[in-house]
């Protein structure tokens, strides 16, 4: 593949065939966009007629579409297409131990209810994470792994590509914001094996079975001892709020409780539902009804582990 450009009057667009290419244009041209699967940049452009005159084509980097069986986790290009993406979790299910694989598990359930084909085709995790919409359906899961994201860039004065590693806990900070600086691009995702005793689920409810956004969407995950204590908890939802959010109250109102234990489950729900106080007049509307859901997901949640860990 050779790198393309073409300029017009009032715009350019590039297509660099590798990795340094890309963090060379983003350093020279840190507004402009990436463009991947452009299944929310074409919705930006197309109906929200916001206009992008610089933009790179980042489909046709092969370091973007990389693919690693680590010891302790899967560490995928972040340009994967998420047909490829589901082929790779599926793969990983043969790979690790059953234990293992709890979160693959979960991503795979989400994606099936992600978008339709010609879209997965398409779309790449990265355009999801960067994008960082509240009701992003692979963010909540991402969230309550504690998956890693690795960005790069050249660094300004030597050129020389340097790379950070941030946790999807701190990388979304607003409304569709994240803590990507204008010259740094998303490289790597470290998606972490579950451990042993781990839990992991993702639950989703959109007003359509197919190919339609959710009204809100859950990642949740707990470790339990072998006396089904909880020793982590990491409850993630989306649709209720600007952004992902956990839910820390929830979380710690279960640490060391037993899994299993009704009294702890009526407080947990009650716990959940005091977190997620939402006006009447919330945008989105349907205040009543998605707090429901962040319960009735909890409590499918309770009941799925309780199976599991007998
Ligand atoms: P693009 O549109 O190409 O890019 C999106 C953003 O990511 C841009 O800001 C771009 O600059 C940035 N970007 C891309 N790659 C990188 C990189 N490597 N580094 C830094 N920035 C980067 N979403 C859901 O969560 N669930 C659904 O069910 C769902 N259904 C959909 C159905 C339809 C019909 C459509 C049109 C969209 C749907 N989406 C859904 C939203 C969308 O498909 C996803 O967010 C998708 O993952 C975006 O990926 P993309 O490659 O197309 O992103």
């Amino acid at each position: 593949l050779e790198p393309l450009y073409f300029s017009g009057r009032k715009s350019k667009w590039f297509r660099p065939v590798n990795l340094n290419q890309l963090l060379y244009l983003k350093s020279k041209y840190p507004y402009a966009k990436l463009v991947s699967g452009n299944t929310e940049v074409g919705i930006e452009t197309k109906f929200k007629k916001l206009r992008y005159n610089v933009q790179i084509f980042v489909g046709d980097i092969p370091e973007l579409k990389t693919c690693e069986f680590k010891d302790d986790g899967l560490l995928i290009g972040a340009n994967v297409s998420l047909s490829k993406f589901q082929e790779i979790l599926q793969d990983a299910l043969g790979h690790y131990e059953l234990h293992q694989t709890q979160i693959f598990k979960s991503l795979l359930e989400n994606l099936r209810w992600f978008a339709g084909n010609q879209i997965r085709n398409v779309a790449t995790p990265a355009g999801n994470i960067v994008t960082g919409s509240p009701i992003s359906d692979l963010n909540p899961i991402f969230l309550s792994s504690k998956t890693l994201f690795s960005l790069s860039s050249l660094e300004p004065s030597s050129m020389v590509a340097t790379n950070r590693v941030i946790s999807s806990e701190s990388f979304w900070t607003g409304y569709r914001q994240n803590c990507c600086e204008e010259t740094e691009i998303l490289e790597k995702i470290f998606i972490p094996c579950s451990k042993q005793g781990q839990y992991n689920r993702a639950y989703k409810q959109a007003k359509r079975r197919d190919d339609d956004i959710a009204i809100v969407n859950a990642g949740l995950s707990v470790l339990l001892d072998d006396n089904n204590q909880v020793k982590e908890a990491a409850f993630a939802f989306g649709g209720m709020s600007w952004v992902t959010v956990r839910a820390p109250e929830s979380e710690h109102y279960v640490l060391g409780k037993k899994w299993g234990d009704q009294n702890v489950l009526k407080g947990l729900l009650e716990k959940l539902c005091e977190e997620f106080r939402m006006k009447f007049s919330t945008p989105g509307g349907m205040a009543t009804y998605r707090k429901s859901l962040v319960v009735g997901f909890m409590y499918k949640f309770w009941y799925d582990v309780s199976k599991s860990a007998n």
